[in-house]
C-alpha cells in the first residue's frame, strides 16, 4: 500500500546495508523526518553521523502522512490547555512554529523539491451540533491565546460546505516523502554514512554499540528515531497506538483548493497536492486503536466520504499509517534511561513538525548538553495526574489482551475456508496460527505472538496487516515487521497442504 507521495517521487539512490564495524560520533536509528533532520543538523555542525534504516529512507510514517505543517495539535490546543496551562500551550505553539520555519529553511537552503508552500489551516464542522461548535469555540479561544490569530468563517465562505470554520494563516504543506528523500540525498552528498535494509536489533548503551545482523556502529551518542523506541521502553506504557488511512485520486477537472482542512465532526483531513503534474485530492481519516479494527471497512467508509466531498469515483491510492500519542498530550524528546541514548516519540498525528522540533532539540542537547528550552518534553517527566486517564486506559488494554489471549477460543474455521485476501487466527494440529491467504490462493502461516511483549496480533483486513493491540507493532501479511517497537518479524510456520 504505497501512499500518493511514495508513488510520485523518485526514491533516493539505494544505500548500502551496514557491514562490519563503523565508528562515528552519533548513530541515528530510523530514517524518517526525525532521524534525517537530526542527522542533517548534526552533520552541518561537523559531527560524523550515520543513519541506519530498516527499510528505505522516508518510507515509514513520514512517507505515509498527510504532509500538513501547523502550529496547533491534532487533539486541539483546548484539550492540551485542560491538561497543562495556557502558558504551556503558548510554549508548545512557539516550538511547533519554529519546527515549521525550520522545514521551510532547510527545504530552501538545500533546494529540495518538495512543494513546500505556506497555506491557511481550516478547522471546521459540517453539522451544527452544539457539542462540536462549542469545541470549535474553545479551540478558537486557545489558538488566539497562543498567538495563532484565528479568524472565523461562517457558512457560505468556509470551504467544503463547513457550517463554521476557524482559519489560521501562514501554516504550510509539503510532500513529506520528497522532503525526506531530498534530505537523504543531501546527507549522502555531504559524506554522512547512510545505510538501508539495516534493522537494529540491539543497542548496548554502556559500550555505545548499535547492532544489526550484518554489522555494528560504535558511537558516542545514539538517537532512537524509530517512531516508537525499539525494544522495551517505559514510555511505551504511556502511549496509545492508533491506525489511520489515506486515499488519493486525481481531482475532478483539476480544481485546486488550497489549505489544510480538518472536519471535526467526521474526523477527516482533506487537502490537494500536485503529483506527477496532476492535481490530486487526498483524504485521511477513520482512526481506530491499532489491533482493534472493529468491523473493518475503514477504507470503504473513507472512500464514500471522499466521494461526497470531491465527486471522485475511483481512488488511485490507498494506504495506512500509525500514530503514537502520549497520555499527557506532549511528545517525549530527550535523554532516555542512559546518558548517551536519546529518544523522540509520542508525536500523535503531528510528527512532521514535532519530529523536526525533536531534531532541533536533540542536536542542541548532543552538541551543547541539556538545554532548558526543551525540559517540558523530557522523557523522564512524571505527570501522574495528567496521564492518569491514559495510564489506566492503556494498561487496561494490555491486560485485556494478555489475559484474553490465553483464554480466548481460536476461530476453528478450516484453512480452506479462508478467502483470498483474508487473514484469521486458527488452530491447526493443536497450534494456534495467524494465517493469511494471498490473492493467488497460497497461504502464509505465522506465529500470532508479537515478538515485542508476547501479545497476540489481530488481522486488519483494510491494511492487510497483523497488528498488535498492546504496543502498536504492525506486521505485513507475510509477517515482515512494518512498524512499532518490535524489532523482529513474526515467525513463519510451515503448513503442509495449505491450499
Ligand atoms: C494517517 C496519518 C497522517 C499523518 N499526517 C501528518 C501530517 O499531516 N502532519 C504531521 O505533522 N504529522 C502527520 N502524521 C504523523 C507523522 O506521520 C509521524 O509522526 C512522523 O512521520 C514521524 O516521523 P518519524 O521520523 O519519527 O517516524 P517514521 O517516519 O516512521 O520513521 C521511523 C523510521 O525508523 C525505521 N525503523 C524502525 N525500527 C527500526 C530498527 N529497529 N532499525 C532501523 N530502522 C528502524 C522505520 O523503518 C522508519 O523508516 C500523520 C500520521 C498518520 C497516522
Amino acid at each position: 500500500m504505497k501512499s500518493v507521495w511514495q508513488e510520485a517521487v523518485r526514491a533516493t539512490p539505494a544505500c548500502p546495508q551496514l557491514q562490519g564495524s563503523v565508528k562515528v560520533d552519533i548513530a541515528i536509528v530510523g530514517g524518517g523526518i526525525t532521524g534525517l533532520t537530526t542527522a542533517w543538523l548534526l552533520a552541518s555542525q561537523g559531527r560524523r553521523v550515520a543513519v541506519l534504516e530498516a527499510d528505505r529512507f522516508g518510507a515509514g510514517n513520514t512517507g505515509r502522512s498527510t504532509g500538513n505543517l501547523y502550529g496547533t495539535v491534532g487533539q486541539g490546543l483546548h484539550a492540551l490547555r485542560e491538561k497543562w496551562s495556557a502558558e504551556i500551550v503558548g510554549q508548545v505553539v512557539a516550538l511547533r512554529l519554529l519546527g515549521v520555519d525550520l522545514i521551510e529553511r532547510i527545504a530552501a537552503e538545500l533546494s529540495i523539491e518538495c512543494e513546500f508552500k505556506r497555506v491557511p489551516h481550516f478547522i471546521g464542522c459540517e453539522g451544527e451540533g452544539a457539542h462540536v461548535l462549542s469545541k470549535l469555540e474553545s479551540e478558537f479561544d486557545a489558538a488566539s491565546a497562543a498567538g495563532l490569530h484565528p479568524q472565523w468563517h461562517e457558512r457560505g465562505n468556509a470551504p467544503f460546505g463547513m457550517a463554521r470554520a476557524l482559519r489560521m494563516d501562514r501554516q504550510a504543506q509539503v510532500n513529506p516523502y520528497a522532503y525526506a528523500a531530498g534530505l537523504a540525498a543531501r546527507l549522502q552528498a555531504q559524506g554522512a554514512r547512510l545505510f538501508e535494509d539495516s534493522r537494529v536489533f540491539d543497542v548496548d548503551a554502556s559500550k555505545g554499540l548499535v547492532k544489526t545482523d550484518a554489522g555494528e556502529l560504535v558511537a558516542d551518542a545514539i538517537v532512537l528515531a524509530t517512531h516508537s523506541p525499539v525494544g522495551f521502553n517505559l514510555v511505551q506504557a504511556e502511549m496509545k497506538a492508533s491506525t489511520e488511512y489515506g486515499i488519493a485520486a486525481p481531482a475532478p477537472g483539476g480544481r485546486a483548493f488550497e489549505g489544510i482542512h480538518w472536519l471535526r465532526d467526521t474526523g477527516l483531513s482533506l487537502r490537494a497536492t500536485r503529483v506527477g503534474g496532476v492535481l490530486h485530492a487526498v483524504a485521511v481519516g477513520e482512526k481506530h486503536t491499532t489491533g482493534e479494527p472493529g468491523e473493518g471497512n475503514h477504507l470503504a467508509r473513507l472512500r464514500s466520504e471522499a466521494m461526497r466531498h470531491f465527486g471522485v469515483e475511483e481512488f488511485t491510492h490507498a494506504w495506512s499509517a500509525e500514530q503514537f500519542r502520549s497520555a499527557d498530550g506532549l511528545p517525549y524528546i530527550g535523554r532516555s534511561a542512559h546518558d548517551n541514548v536519546f529518544i523522540a516519540t509520542g508525536f500523535g498525528a503531528d510528527g512532521l513538525t514535532w519530529g523536526t522540533v525533536a531534531a532541533h532539540a536533540l542536536s542542541r542537547q548532543i552538541v551543547e548538553g541539556d538545554v532548558a528550552d526543551f525540559a517540558l518534553l523530557r522523557p523522564a517527566r512524571v505527570t501522574p495526574v495528567k496521564s492518569a486517564k491514559g495510564w489506566a486506559e492503556e494498561n487496561a488494554t494490555v491486560v485485556k489482551h494478555m489475559v484474553g489471549d490465553r483464554l480466548k477460543h481460536v476461530d476453528h474455521t478450516a484453512l480452506a475456508d479462508i478467502a483470498a485476501g483474508e487473514g484469521r487466527i486458527i488452530e491447526i494440529d493443536g497450534h494456534t496460527l495467524a494465517v493469511h491467504r494471498r490473492d493467488d490462493g497460497s497461504v502464509v502461516a505465522l506465529s500470532p505472538v508479537c515478538p515485542h511483549l508476547k501479545c497476540r496480533v489481530a488481522w486488519n483486513g483494510d491494511a492487510r496487516t497483523w497488528d498488535c493491540p498492546c504496543h502498536g507493532s504492525r506486521f505485513r501479511a507475510d509477517g515482515r515487521l512494518l512498524d512499532g517497537p518490535a524489532h523482529k518479524d513474526l515467525e513463519v510456520i510451515e503448513v503442509r497442504g495449505g491450499g
